[in-house]
């Protein structure tokens, strides 16, 4: 039977704590159901040491963080763990309107974090901070799960900080960031949390879902996992979706285009351009429903006493809205870019190991035999060269530094070797 934690693909270890983790919350419910005196002190210790005692609650922490690659499936742990701990019968099993509910997004006592923008802001998180803290309505958990909290502000941070220092007795804090690095998550609250590593998974795990649960054929599953480099969403977009699999191609055209300072000019403009434009199309249709329904609330073109400060307040709410936008759009940008780089990595990646002549199998096997071409012209030395200057690239992006100007490097440093 596919319970909550069946689509986290090649997790065996984490899925074995998080359910004991359940476990262990499910027995602290019961226990609280018994001595109704003394609730649920046992699921909230001091710190993230594990103590192994008799003790019902020690499986169990109100402070989870779960790192990870993109696409290693991070926030589907959270979720499958939310889901198991509102479970009915505490175990994740998939049916009992608990899992259902917590698996759809509706759980009235689970609350999903998405930041859109670059980062999480401080108002947001004390409102969310705050609501939290409430009883949880179904009587087990109340769950905060926050996607991306490496995006989380300075300031957001510490409101978040301050509610797992001292944590009502009944919430509970699923954070997910790509990995413990100060850079990504504070070390005040990491020591505050249980960590759950998540790995790559492979290839080969990948597939097997794909086939599985979206009924992939099987040589087109196996194509994508590896083509994905591990990143399930990426995977099932590759299988499903021509007009990814073009935007993937024109990626994997440039090393062959590289004829000279000219053409690696153009393939930069190129690859920032589509970039844009796959950005641009993933956030067009919310945006223009953003709009809509801001319009709407705001009953557009009112007339007569008032309308002129209502108007004024209009256009206030109208530009928070454009700056949100603006700024989910960056990042959509950033995203779409970072893709393209991963993908072109993984070409030069390929080249390398086959001028190793290594026992690995090719992460793009359409374009295996130009790699292999780039090997045999360039030598092992060549293609680390410019392996070396993608991921560079990508640092440089990541460091602000400006895209068209990261990427007109990288290419002319993957034309000249
Ligand atoms: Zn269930």
């Amino acid at each position: 039977m596919a319970d909550v934690f069946a689509d986290l693909v090649g997790q065996e270890e984490a899925v074995t704590t998080l359910r004991r983790a359940a476990d262990s919350a499910a027995a602290v419910l019961r226990a609280s159901a018994g001595t109704a005196s003394r609730p649920v002190a046992a699921a909230a210790p001091a710190g993230p040491a594990e103590v192994a005692t008799a003790d019902p609650g020690a499986g169990m922490t109100h402070a989870w963080i779960f790192t990870g690659p993109p696409g290693s499936g991070r926030s589907v742990a959270a979720r499958a763990f939310a889901a198991a701990l509102q479970c009915v019968h505490g175990t994740g099993c998939g049916e009992c309107p608990g899992c259902h509910t917590t698996m759809t997004g509706t759980h009235a006592d689970v609350r999903l974090v998405v930041p859109e923008g670059l980062s999480i802001g401080v108002n947001e998180m004390r409102a969310l901070v705050l609501r939290a803290a409430s009883t949880p309505s179904g009587g087990r958990w109340q769950i905060v799960i926050i996607e991306d909290a490496d995006r989380l502000t300075e300031a957001a941070g510490n409101a978040l900080l301050k509610a797992i220092e001292e944590p009502p007795p009944r919430t509970v804090f699923l954070l997910c960031a790509p990995s413990t690095h100060p850079d990504d998550i504070s070390v005040t609250i990491r020591s505050r949390c249980r960590l759950v590593p998540l790995r790559q998974p492979p290839a080969g795990a990948v597939a097997e879902v794909l086939a599985r649960r979206d009924g992939i054929a099987p040589d087109v599953a196996g194509w994508a996992a590896a083509a994905a480099q591990g990143h399930v969403g990426r995977a099932r977009r590759l299988a499903r979706d021509p007009e990814a699999r073009q935007r993937r191609d024109a990626v994997l055209a440039v090393p062959r285009r590289l004829t000279g300072v000219g053409a690696a000019f153009d393939a930069a403009s190129a690859l920032i351009e589509a970039a844009e434009a796959e950005a641009a199309a993933s956030v067009a249709e919310i945006d223009e429903a953003e709009r809509a329904a801001l319009q709407t609330a705001l009953g557009a073109g009112g007339t007569g006493r008032g309308a002129a400060g209502a108007i004024r307040g209009a256009a206030g709410q109208l530009k928070d809205l454009e700056k949100r936008q603006k700024s989910r759009a960056t990042r959509a940008q950033r995203d779409a870019l970072d893709r393209a780089l991963v993908d072109l990595a993984g070409f030069y990646r390929d080249a390398l190991t086959m001028a190793l002549r290594a026992p690995v199998a090719p992460v793009h096997t359409d374009t295996a035999a130009v790699a292999e071409a780039g090997a045999q012209k360039w030598d092992a030395e060549g293609a680390l060269r410019r392996l070396e200057a993608v991921l560079e690239c990508r640092a440089a992006i990541e460091a602000n530094v400006k895209p068209r100007i990261a990427v007109e490097a990288m290419m002319l440093a993957l034309w000249k070797g």
